[in-house]
């Protein structure tokens, strides 16, 4: 019997705004953290380099415009699902943002 996927990075759904898409990655505003966030097209933990170059390229070109240069920091820890590469850009106060720190 055939596991139903149920990887939500996988899935893909456009819960928040797109910035960018490709063959490779696509990048959006995580829907828990309100931060942009690159996700690989494979469902696998480890893209070779070229693969991890070209994403974290593009993270940084979202997060840039988003934060400003040296503004953030990528955040390549894989909490929630830890099967499916993907990396943040976090900015210093997402941490306030996300839990109403700022009003
Ligand atoms: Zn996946
Ligand atoms: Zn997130």
């Amino acid at each position: 019997m055939v596991q139903p996927v149920t990887c939500e990075l996988c899935e893909a759904a456009r819960m928040t705004p797109w910035h960018h898409e490709d063959d490779i990655c696509w990048v959006a505003d995580c829907e828990v953290c309100d931060v942009p966030m690159v996700v690989w097209k494979q469902h696998s933990p480890t893209p070779p380099d070229d693969a991890l170059e070209h994403m974290l390229t593009h993270l940084q070109r979202v997060a840039d415009e988003r934060f400003g240069s040296g503004e953030y920091k990528v955040d390549r820890v894989m909490r929630q699902i830890p099967d499916h590469f993907h990396a943040h850009a976090r900015d210093p106060n997402w941490w306030m943002r996300r839990f109403g720190g700022v009003r």
